[in-house]
Parts: C-alpha cells; sequence; structure tokens
C-alpha cells in the first residue's frame, strides 16, 4: 500500500545513486540516462559543481523570501538576461509556473490595449504544464479531461502553420500574444519548418502582439544554442525556462524584453519560494558550468553525431516514419504505439521515454563522452530493430493463420 496519489505510473525500480550519464538501482544495477530526468539533468548526475554550490549555500542562507534582495538572484537573472538576449527575468518553481508567469504578462499587455478578453494563440499538440491555465494552453484532450471549466483566453491553430496564426489575426480583435515551443517535446518532438518562427516574429510584430517561446524542455543549451529561437536569428518577448536550469534543483523562470519586460510591477506577480537563495546559487553553477565546460556547443555536437547514427541506421527501415531532433533532443517516430519499449530499454539497463505514443524520445544529458554517445545510439537502434522484427513476425503469423482460414472455410 502506498500512502502516495496514483498520479503517475512507475516503473518498478527505484533509482538510489547517479554519477554522470550512469543511474543504479536499489539492487545494484547501473543504467546509461538517455531521458536525463526528462530535459534537466543537462549536467549529469552528480555534479561536484552542483553539489558544491547546494552544500555552500545551504550552510550560508536558504531563504529569507523576496521581502529582500537576493544576490543570487541577481547574479543568475543578469546570465539567463546575457545568454537569452532579454532584459528582466522572473523566478518561479517550475515550468508551468513560468508559463504562467508569461500568460500573465500576456494579459497585462492586452489591458493595456483596453482588450477586455485578452486571448494567446497557442498551437495543438503543444504542452505548455498542469496548471488550470496551462492545461488550457496545452489544448490537449487528455491532459484536459476531468478539469473542465478550462480558464478562458487561448485558441489553438495547428503547429507549423504560421498562415494559420495569421488568419485569426484578420479573423479577431482580441488576440495579445502567441505561444508556442520553438521545437514541441511532449507532443512528439516536433521540429518545425525552417522559418517558421521567423514568420511568427513577423506577424506579432506587424499586429503588435507579444511572441511567447516556451523554451522550458528545448532552453538552456539543448538544442545546441542556448535557446532554440537563437537557431532563426530572432527574439521573442518573453521567454518561459526551466527544466535544466536547475540541473535537478526546482526552479523556473519567465525571460522578458522590451515593454514585456515592465508589465510586472510591485504587487502584480509573486511567490513565496522563486528565486530563494539556494535555487538561484545553483542556477549560476549549472549557467557557469555550461559555459567553462562550452556544453551548450557541445550538445549541439552530440547531438548530431547521434542522430547521423540514427538515421544511418534506421532510415528507410520499415516501421521508422521518421528520425529527428535539433541537439540533444531526439524523436524516433514509429508507425505503431511503442510505449512497451521503455520497460524493455529499462530491463535492458537503459534509460527512453516514449511520448505520443509512437514517439521514442531521447533528452541525454549533454556531458556524454562519444563512446557514450555512441552506445547509447547503438542501444536504441538494437531496441527498435527487435521491436519492429517481433512485430513483423507477428503481423506474418496473423496473417498466415487469416490465409489458413480462408483455406480451411
Ligand atoms: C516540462 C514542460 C513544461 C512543464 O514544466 P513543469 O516543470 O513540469 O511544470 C512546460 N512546457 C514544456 C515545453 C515542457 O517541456
Amino acid at each position: 500500500m502506498t500512502s502516495l496519489m496514483a498520479a503517475y505510473g512507475r516503473l518498478p525500480v527505484t533509482m538510489t545513486s547517479g554519477a554522470g550519464a550512469e543511474v543504479r538501482d536499489s539492487e545494484g544495477r547501473t543504467y546509461l540516462d538517455a531521458l536525463g530526468g526528462i530535459a534537466v539533468c543537462a549536467l549529469g548526475h552528480a555534479d561536484p559543481a552542483v553539489a558544491d554550490a547546494i552544500a555552500t549555500q545551504a550552510r550560508t542562507l536558504l531563504h529569507v523570501s523576496n521581502l529582500y534582495s537576493i544576490p543570487a538572484q541577481e547574479e543568475l537573472g543578469a546570465a539567463l538576461c546575457r545568454v537569452a538576449d532579454m532584459d528582466k527575468a522572473f523566478f518561479c518553481n517550475s515550468g508551468a509556473e513560468a508559463n504562467e508567469a508569461c500568460i500573465k504578462i500576456a494579459r497585462l499587455h492586452g489591458h493595456a490595449k483596453n482588450i477586455a478578453t485578452p486571448t494567446v494563440i497557442v498551437m495543438d499538440t503543444a504542452f505548455h504544464g498542469r496548471t488550470l491555465a496551462t492545461i488550457a494552453a496545452t489544448g490537449n484532450e487528455r491532459i484536459q479531461k476531468g478539469f473542465g471549466p478550462m480558464t478562458p483566453g487561448f485558441v489553438t491553430v495547428p503547429y507549423d502553420d504560421a498562415a494559420a496564426v495569421d488568419a485569426l489575426g484578420d479573423a479577431r480583435e482580441d488576440i495579445v500574444a502567441v505561444m508556442v515551443e520553438p521545437v514541441q517535446g511532449e507532443g512528439g518532438v516536433i521540429v518545425p519548418k525552417a522559418g517558421y518562427l521567423a514568420e511568427l516574429r513577423r506577424i506579432c510584430d506587424a499586429r503588435g502582439w507579444l511572441l511567447i517561446c516556451d523554451e522550458i524542455q528545448s532552453g538552456m543549451g539543448r538544442t545546441g544554442r542556448w535557446f532554440a529561437y537563437q537557431h532563426e536569428d530572432i527574439l521573442p518577448d518573453v521567454v518561459a525556462v526551466a527544466k535544466a536550469l536547475g540541473n535537478g534543483m526546482p526552479i523556473g523562470a519567465c525571460l522578458a524584453r522590451g515593454e514585456a519586460a515592465s508589465l510586472i510591477q510591485p504587487g502584480s506577480h509573486g511567490t513565496t519560494f522563486g528565486g530563494n537563495p539556494l535555487a538561484c546559487a545553483v542556477g549560476v553553477a549549472v549557467v557557469g558550468e555550461l559555459e567553462r565546460r562550452d556544453l551548450v556547443a557541445r550538445a549541439g555536437e552530440l547531438g548530431t553525431r547521434m542522430l547521423d547514427g540514427f538515421r544511418a541506421a534506421l532510415h528507410n527501415r520499415p516501421g521508422v516514419v521518421d528520425v529527428r531532433g535539433k541537439g540533444m533532443m531526439m524523436g524516433i517516430e514509429l508507425d505503431a504505439p511503442c510505449g512497451e519499449l521503455v520497460e524493455r530499454a529499462l530491463e535492458a539497463g537503459l534509460l527512453i521515454n516514449v511520448t505520443a505514443g509512437n514517439v521514442v524520445r531521447l533528452l541525454p544529458p549533454y556531458i556524454l563522452g562519444n563512446a557514450e554517445a555512441d552506445e547509447i545510439v547503438a542501444r536504441v537502434t538494437r531496441l527498435i530493430e527487435t521491436f519492429l522484427a517481433e512485430n513483423d513476425a507477428a503481423a506474418a503469423d496473423s496473417s498466415a493463420n487469416a490465409t489458413d482460414r480462408a483455406a480451411s472455410a
């Protein structure tokens, strides 16, 4: 009997320690981690700089509240604004909370223009979190089910379709912002066409809307640039950051520039824990390590190496629909549901994820050596090939049975 609510379908294993790209379970088995705690552990497990930052800060000052100035928060805000080309930061404790701040800024932007029902354009197959506003922004019926009524103020268009966004601007007067993942994560590791974000930027400029990029999964260097929008040489007005920012310490941030950076004023938004000395000291250490070890470029390099490996092994393989990704955000789409691959990988000592039902998703730490990266490619390829071969055999079997039945009928 567990005392925990049944929110998660958990795998039957208990991880007890980790180091680098490996974790160890309570039975002493080791696993190669190609998931990094779902895009969180960019520096891998038990990173010494992160551990030192935690220990030092914990022995100095954990928390005082945002009633006082917090030097580590100032320092992390400045570092993030520098790498993101933004002006101001607001700190919170999770990805969903970072998106909540983005949405609140969009609404302030709308009310400043006397729009009574400010509405944000969001994308189908998006994922923005599990709070009441972010599930409305997520637009996925499975995630919304049972939680109605939905928070109003969102309208959904297809992802990677800038024309649909522009058309809504002609159809309605109450749009104030466009919210988009530069690469969709939970939706199936979907990389939009080159130029999509630049086109959204152009539309937002022409119509006076804010462009909000949810970089919670794609940010902090994962795609080979600090933020995925930097691949298109554009700047959003507002950016949500979380996951890898703390390498496991819960922390999120909303970054903004220009007018959008000055909409939040004293009293308009806040959080007790957000940006506390401990979380920010860790964030400073994470940014410091990513820079010192040149790990953003390394994430891009490793991603190319691994995607090339997967393409060489699986391209044109019947049953494989697509191999895609950007940097250390990779997806292999199969033509059938493949959720069981997660457990099979676990049995084989490998941590992976399946999203959107049929997309094997990898979000490895950026600290992999080439040999570890190649090992992940080889092991995931083997898993997929075995799985597809079994499916082929089962299909051949059932069609043979069908032929037998037809013959005996
Ligand atoms: C994980 C994720 C979120 C939600 O973050 P939480 O920390 O789980 O609240 C939001 N948007 C994207 C793109 C994500 O990947």
